[in-house]
């Protein structure tokens, strides 16, 4: 048995999954005409509480469809440092929407709305740069799944409406958020004016992300989505499969969130400063490796002979995500394996 914990995007379609993807009712969507894209777009802008959405084969690609429509070249948008908008997207913003960030740092990656408004500057005139979004990403990948707090979220938008400074929500796994904290996803959508989703981490689709916001706004990204390349045909059978996950993988992410609370007791009984499992809200578990002698490469080269596979995003950061195909067979294999590895990392200093 493998156990994949480098990533929620690891799922692969279930059989039901594939049958709703085999029925679905297709036409090409270029032309606004695939009765199944339409219905999603619809469904998903609603379940926010918008006007409007716009499938994309991507979250990078949503987030970017947002931003251009929100930050004019030259203008800025202020994230957190370890967002995946600044550190995984691969400077798309400065490359496509000629924009520039600038960024604070949060613990977890966790929303101090004074944090962020602090650097805000919108209206600055011709001699510094303006400030015209901030974006806020719910929950926080980098920062081990943290789920932002709805009170910071409140106070930051109302401020930054004040200002006249627009929120982006980097909602790629606002689902956990959602099923974490009870806060619906009506209540998430009110304080952005636009929002991005992944249906292909936690939700288990094989594909597909929508960015969601006004009609305006919707339509001026419908010429970006076409002038980008990512146009798509008959890609109700990928929609069909994002309306499978909508059903039937929202509350169950439940599971996920116990089995990472789970993994992280497993290794904190080992050795207490890797992670602190109180921390541990959703499907994310990271692991600070800092003491062993080991870097996270080595603990994952390791971790990977013997069936468990986690991913190593610093010199001492491992992650560990929780999701659909992995099981409570898995989760007592992983931690069985995990506690041996680090007795040894810890150990043989
Ligand atoms: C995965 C992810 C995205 C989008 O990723 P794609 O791989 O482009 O679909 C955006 N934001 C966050 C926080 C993510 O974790």
């Amino acid at each position: 048995m493998i156990v994949d914990l480098r990533s929620d995007t690891v799922t692969r379609p279930s059989q039901e999954m594939r049958a709703a993807m085999m029925s679905a009712e297709v036409g090409d969507d270029v032309y606004s005409d695939d009765p199944t894209v339409n219905s999603l777009e619809d469904r998903v802008a609603k379940l926010f509480g918008k006007e409007a959405a716009i499938f994309t084969p991507s979250g990078s690609l949503a987030n970017q469809l947002a931003i251009r429509t929100l930050v004019k070249p030259g203008e800025e948008l202020i994230c957190e440092s370890n967002s995946h908008i600044v550190r995984a997207e691969l400077g798309a913003g400065a490359t496509f929407s000629g924009i520039t960030t600038r960024t604070w740092s949060a613990n977890r990656g966790m929303l101090a709305a004074d944090e962020a408004l602090e650097l805000a500057r919108p209206d600055s005139g011709p001699y510094l740069v303006s400030t015209t979004a901030i974006a806020v990403e719910n929950t926080h990948n980098f920062g081990g799944g943290t789920v932002q707090p709805i009170d910071e979220i409140k106070r930051l938008a109302s401020t930054a409406n004040s200002m006249g400074v627009k929120l982006h929500l980097d909602g790629a796994r606002i689902w956990n958020a959602h099923v974490a904290s009870k806060v619906s996803l009506l209540e998430y959508g009110k304080y952005f004016e636009t929002v991005s989703v992944c249906l292909s981490k936690g939700l288990g689709a094989p594909i597909g992300s929508l960015m969601i916001s006004t009609k305006e706004r919707v339509t001026t990204a419908r010429v970006w989505r076409k002038r980008y390349g990512a146009g798509m045909r008959q890609v109700g059978i990928l929609a069909a499969a994002g309306h499978f996950a909508l059903d039937r993988n929202i509350e169950r992410l439940e599971d996920d969130h116990a089995r990472a609370k789970k993994l992280a007791i497993a290794c904190n009984s080992i050795v207490a400063s890797t992670v602190n499992p109180a921390e541990i809200e959703t499907n994310i578990v990271g692991l600070d490796l800092t003491g062993s002698s080991w870097n996270a490469g080595e603990f994952a080269v390791k971790a990977k002979e013997s069936g468990v596979w986690v991913g190593a995003l610093g010199p001492k950061y491992v992650r560990l995500v929780t999701h659909l195909d992995v099981d409570d067979a898995g989760i007592e294999k992983a931690s069985a394996v995990l506690k041996d590895l680090l007795e040894r990392a810890f150990m043989s200093k």
